[in-house]
């Protein structure tokens, strides 16, 4: 099932580190490396599928609640004033990953995020505290 290449099914077999903030039976929800804005997050399926074409849809659908709880999140804990779930298929749309995921970018007014960003490299201790303050555990 796991793609051997994919970065992504890597994190899902702990192999390697990413900041988890919500996981269930079929998706994990972890913190992306460079984030576009703060609390930055990715929902995958547990499950590799390259992108909405090759997903199967009992797991579209866990993925798209599992952004909507860590959508709420984003406004509870984050103080979010709004959050753009995004998702991309195909290299032309901006793909760089092919492991199905949703994007859940928390928005906050007047930030200066325009789309298409321009991914640059996170401070972890920064993302590491903007995952502990999403999930809610870290006051
Ligand atoms: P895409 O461009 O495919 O829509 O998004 C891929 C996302 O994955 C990017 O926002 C990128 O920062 C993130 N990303 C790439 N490699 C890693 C990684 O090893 N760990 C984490 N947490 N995020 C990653
Ligand atoms: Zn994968």
């Amino acid at each position: 099932m796991a793609d051997p290449d994919c970065i992504f099914c890597k994190i899902v077999a702990g192999e390697i580190p990413a900041t988890i903030v919500e996981q269930d039976e079929r998706t994990i929800a972890f913190m992306d490396i460079s984030p576009a804005t703060r609390g930055h997050v990715l929902v995958i399926p547990r499950e590799h599928a390259t992108d909405v074409h090759a997903i199967n849809p009992e797991d579209l659908a866990a993925v798209a609640l599992t952004a909507q709880r860590v959508a709420a999140k984003a406004l509870r804990n984050l103080g979010a004033a709004g959050v753009n779930l995004l998702n991309s298929n195909g290299p032309a749309a901006w793909q760089t990953v092919f492991h199905f995921h949703m994007h859940v970018i928390p928005r906050y007014d007047d930030d200066p995020l325009r789309l298409p960003w321009v991914p640059a490299a996170g401070d972890m201790d920064e993302i590491a505290a903007a995952g502990e303050q999403l999930r809610g555990d870290g006051g």
